[in-house]
């Protein structure tokens, strides 16, 4: 094989590497993400605090209509024990009675609103809860296809490593070095001539040149510098 051909395959290998890492980087950013399961843990807890905070609304506001209640037992207690005979007190004490039941109706209203408020919360708080276990399963079995993936990742990396060894072993080191400039500067350091032209600049070849590339010579294009390989 012509040295440009060794370069060529080299550059292959390359770039399968190159590939290949690129992939490995994309499973090993995968594992361990739980994005998701962070942010639907976050809103659960958000829910529970809501729900806490309805709880609490609930629970006030069936003390005051206790209260009310009450209140209006005293009155009404008062009124029909027959202790009050003074008709001044009794009149004022009606009058209160009739304010407070008025009252009754609207705490009533408000108590029953809370309670649907709170069934709300509890089965949305319960939603949440069950999409957290599902999320948890998921990501366990995602974690395991991962981990698999980039143990496979890892094996054709170590082979395509040593591949890569062997091949650069083969080449003279300072061709090497122009190789790795090329690389490291265009993206690619070989490039095969096709109908007579470069294909990394696509640039007509002066025949003389690719008849020295095709003889075995190391011929860089004039115009891109890559080096030149036919097949
Ligand atoms: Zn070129």
């Amino acid at each position: 094989m012509s040295l440009a051909g060794q370069l060529y395959k080299l550059q292959q290998v390359d770039l399968e590497l190159q590939r290949k890492q690129q992939e490995l980087k994309e499973v090993e950013d995968q594992l361990g993400d739980d994005k998701d399961l962070v942010a639907t843990e976050y809103k659960l807890a958000s829910q529970k605090e809501q729900l806490e905070d309805a709880r609490k609304k609930q629970k006030s506001s069936e003390w005051e209509l206790e209260d009310l209640q009450e209140k209006v037992r005293r009155i009404d207690s008062k009124l029909y024990s027959g202790t009050t005979k003074d008709s001044k007190e009794l009149v004022n004490l009606e009058k209160e009675g009739k304010s407070l039941k008025s009252q009754i109706r609207p705490k009533e209203d408000a108590l029953l609103g809370l309670m649907s408020q709170v069934e709300e919360m509890e089965e949305k708080v319960k939603t949440t809860a069950v999409e957290i276990e599902r999320l948890k399963r998921e990501w366990e079995q995602g974690q395991e296809t991962l981990g698999q993936r980039k143990g496979e990742f890892e094996t054709v990396l170590a082979k395509l490593s040593e591949d890569r060894n062997k091949l650069g072993q083969q080449i003279d080191s300072e061709v090497l070095n122009t190789y790795e400039r090329l690389r490291l500067t265009r993206g690619q350091a070989v490039v095969k001539v096709e109908r007579g032209k470069c294909q990394g600049c696509h640039i007509t070849v002066p025949t003389s040149q690719w008849q020295k590339a095709k003889a075995g010579d190391l011929i860089q294009c004039t115009s891109c510098s890559k080096i030149l390989y036919l097949e």
